[in-house]
């Protein structure tokens, strides 16, 4: 790959700079009605709930990179949306007091945005890469120079005229978010030097995320009443937040708007969300795989297709925490539905009978 060359036109090369339409946005004071998400995010690693194994690895590394001035090593963030990966980036920017860039591999699909990227950043800056897993070929082999070395390679001009520059880079930290780490390449993979997984979170972890949204928002909430939507938010805090939101309309609109545990179980019954934390899809997709495959094994694609939704949200989104629960089995040969997710689902047996009467 050193000796791998971009093929970008002059007026790629001369304009490296940022376009309008550039896909980087940096963190900004938000306001919480404009940009929810990002009002409620953490900033620091106190205020980051869970998670703590990771939080006291990165502590000590942002520590030590303190120490010898240099910037971190590169990062790598897996696991299911929702999860806290580009929170944990805001938060590492912070604690090591630089700036941070973030964008999605998607939005990098040509070559002179990678590089207009790389070329804008400071010393020590974060370049936050979501959904890395997507980059393509081309943009992959920019970033390998930058990221091991700090360097482009480009060449400029056509046929004879073309010439070869290699052009410095500051030195910077990647850091990188996947849902998917087992579709990452090889050499990406291993050109960062710190990989994690963030692991799903705790009725109790989530019940504390809900009550910190709630004091940002405002809301008037209970501790039974807080641990009554944890419990079904996917140990996700994503998730947990957005139910908070939906119970306090309800709270509002059918109460004093003080969220307890009845007014939250209420409220999360009329969402259809039941006490796993499974939403229609996922009950839905449970329940075709026993009704209509007898419980499985059967391929992602026959369950989208037949259910209406795409694999991609079916993978990224409904699977991972029916994995998790124990209600859905992955084999070689296509999903299961495990006897907790017959039990789940009110079904008798491992095998569904037609004459059964279901909870639907
Ligand atoms: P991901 O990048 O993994 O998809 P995000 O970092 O965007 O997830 O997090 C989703 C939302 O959940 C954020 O708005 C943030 O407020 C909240 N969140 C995530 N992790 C935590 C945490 N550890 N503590 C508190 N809130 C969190």
């Amino acid at each position: 790959y050193l000796a791998m060359s971009i093929i970008a036109d002059d007026n790629d090369f001369e304009k490296p700079k940022i376009e309008k339409k550039n896909p980087v946005v940096k963190p900004e004071a938000v306001d919480c009605d404009k940009n929810f998400e990002n009002c409620i995010r953490p900033k620091s690693f106190d205020t980051y709930i869970g998670q703590s194994a990771l939080k006291d690895t990165l502590k000590i590394t942002i520590k030590a990179a303190q120490k010898r001035e240099k910037p971190l090593d590169h990062l790598l963030f897996y696991g299911p949306p929702g999860l806290g990966k580009t929170t944990l980036a805001g938060v590492i920017a912070q604690e090591m007091g630089v700036e941070i860039k973030i964008t999605s591999a998607p939005a990098l699909e040509r070559p002179r945005d990678i590089i207009g990227i790389l070329m804008s950043l400071q010393g020590g800056e974060i370049l936050f890469i979501d959904e890395i897993h997507r980059l393509n070929k081309v943009a992959e082999e920019i970033l390998y120079p930058a990221m091991e070395d700090f360097y482009l390679d480009m060449t400029t001009g056509k046929s004879q005229t073309v010439k070869t520059l290699r052009v410095p880079l500051p030195k910077f930290t990647l850091i990188g978010a996947t849902t998917k780490a087992g579709e990452l390449s090889g050499p990406l993979r291993d050109r960062f030097g710190i990989i994690h997984r963030l692991e799903f979170y705790t009725d109790e972890e989530l019940a504390q995320v809900i009550k910190r949204t709630a004091g940002i928002l405002e809301i008037e909430i209970d501790e039974k009443g807080a641990l009554a939507i944890a419990r079904r938010s996917r140990g996700t805090p994503r998730i947990a937040n957005r139910l908070v939101k939906r119970v306090s309309d309800y709270a509002l609109v059918k109460h004093d708007g003080k969220i307890t545990e009845d007014i939250a179980n209420k409220s999360l019954d009329i969402l259809k969300i039941d006490e796993f934390g499974l939403d229609t899809t996922d009950r839905c997709l449970l329940k075709l795989i026993i009704e209509k495959y007898e419980g499985g094994p059967v391929g992602i694609e026959t369950i989208a297709a037949a259910i209406g939704e795409d694999v991609r949200t079916l993978e990224d989104v409904c699977e991972p925490f029916l994995l998790q629960a124990g209600l859905l089995q992955r084999t070689p040969r296509g999903r299961k539905v495990s006897p907790a997710g017959y039990r789940h689902l009110g079904y008798k047996t491992g095998k569904f009978d037609t004459n059964q009467q279901t909870l639907f």
